[in-house]
């Protein structure tokens, strides 16, 4: 009876998030265009009650994330125990991220070079930007890879906690996990501890969610409130770049390896996941949904033993859609200051995005900070950068729904590679009632 109760109860609020976001969507609009500034409108509503609700919401995922990510991937790797079969899911999962990466920027270069934005606007540099240009790109061929990965190993691992470093925290927990599957017996009481925190965690994300319809609806109410239509048609060809590239990127490359290489029902795969999209939508962080998308995958038969560990992963350096927006806005802004760009620039745009796609943060228009790297590579003035600010906001959202489908998907993929699939449940209509395993 409990169970029925809880089941119905799921399925409606993937419902209600739709809604919200519609709602949200059209509430955000009719604001924008027809009702005039006023106390009433910009204080009390935009940045009193939706933001209050908004970011309320956001802070209250993002408190579960270092938690939940650190328990849980405690307890998956202490499940796994073999050392042998984790670095094979660890290697495969990151050779998988970063070949969809560079498929998403090759995709994104192509689309935007038939659809050619930026063509004709004949900006021209200063020679003074013109050096500048010349000297980050000298400097930005200095990268150290070496530091980057050294800076995988936390000097203190409280502090990585307390940060919220995502790849300390993974290194780190995957080491705890591993001796604690070593240590057998004498470890119980803290497997029981990690064990429990992990549920509590799991729980926790679901009472959080509970105000999900509300939070998206402020959210996205916010955000269009302030943004009109005329900024996105005045860059078309641009926005056109990003959305359709994006568009392939989900219906081709994720579908496409979903039927291909997991053999899993990508139909199935995305209207299970669409909520999860939903929300990455409105909050524009592949961080803060973590917790869902683990949550969501699990309902799918998806087990928490890869997804724990795939997920933060995922979210910190498998950034496809960030990196469809890298590649169209090089090539926009090259073309809006007639800079030719040759087939070595073209590769050297797939490298660099790849590689930004791993520097860049899952929260909110830092795609635009490691913007600059990419455009520095190839020696494109970073002040074009300046021209797609203005409607960065929403290709944020939108990226952000891609990056958290192109985790899922793989790590789907990876667990039923790895036997922690279970294809009935994935089968099923309605999500089963969540259990804390
Ligand atoms: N907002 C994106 C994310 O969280 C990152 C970005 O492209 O700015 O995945």
């Amino acid at each position: 009876m409990v169970t029925v109760k809880k089941k119905r109860k799921q399925a409606g609020l993937t419902t209600k998030i739709f809604f919200a976001l519609l709602a949200g969507i059209i509430t955000g609009v009719i604001m924008y265009y027809f009702v005039p500034p006023s106390y009433v409108r910009d204080t009390v509503f935009v940045d009193g009650i939706f933001h209050f609700i908004g970011n309320g919401f956001i802070r209250g995922m993002q408190m579960l994330v270092v938690p939940l990510v650190f328990a849980s991937l405690v307890t998956g790797t202490m499940s796994i125990g073999d050392t042998k079969k984790l670095g094979k899911i660890g290697v495969r999962t990151v050779a998988f991220y970063m070949l969809t990466t560079a498929l998403a920027i090759a995709i994104a270069l192509g689309l935007a070079s038939l659809l050619r934005p930026g063509m004709g606007m004949n900006l021209v540099q200063n020679a003074e930007q013109a050096a500048d240009a010349a000297a980050n790109a000298a400097a930005s061929a200095d990268v150290s890879i070496v530091q980057t990965l050294l800076e995988i190993i936390p000097k203190n691992p409280v502090a990585s906690l307390a940060e919220g470093n995502m790849l300390q925290i993974i290194f780190i927990a995957i080491i705890v996990g591993i001796l604690m599957a070593k240590m057998g017996e004498r470890a119980t009481s803290m497997a029981n501890l990690f064990t429990e925190l992990n549920d509590l965690m799991m729980d926790m994300t679901m009472l959080v969610m509970k105000v999900a319809p509300f939070g998206v609806f402020c959210l996205v109410a916010k955000t269009f409130s302030g943004i009109g239509f005329e900024v996105l048609f005045s860059m078309l060809l641009y926005v056109g770049g990003v959305i359709g590239s994006l568009i392939i990127q989900c219906l081709f490359v994720y579908m496409g390896i979903l039927q291909l290489v997991g053999g899993i029902n990508p139909f199935i795969f995305l209207k299970k996941f669409l909520p999860v999209m939903g929300f990455a939508f409105s909050t524009a962080s592949s961080n803060a949904t973590v917790p869902l998308s683990i949550n969501t995958l699990k309902e799918m038969g998806v087990s928490k033993q890869v997804s724990s560990f795939t997920v933060p992963l995922g979210a910190t350096i498998n950034m496809d859609g960030t990196a469809i927006m890298q590649g169209v806005a090089v090539v926009f802004v090259a073309n809006a200051y007639n800079i030719p760009l040759t087939a070595v620039d073209y590769l050297t745009v797939i490298a660099t995005a790849t590689l930004a796609s791993v520097g860049t943060a899952g929260i909110p228009s830092v795609g635009l900070v490691t913007l600059s790297m990419v455009f520095n590579s190839v020696g494109l003035p970073v002040e074009g950068i300046a021209m797609i600010m203005g409607i960065d906001r929403i290709l944020d959202m939108a990226r952000t729904a891609i990056n958290v489908t192109g985790d899922a998907a793989i790590t789907a993929i990876m667990a039923k590679k790895n036997d922690m699939f279970d294809k009935e449940r994935f089968l099923q209509r309605k999500a089963k009632a969540t259990d804390a395993s």
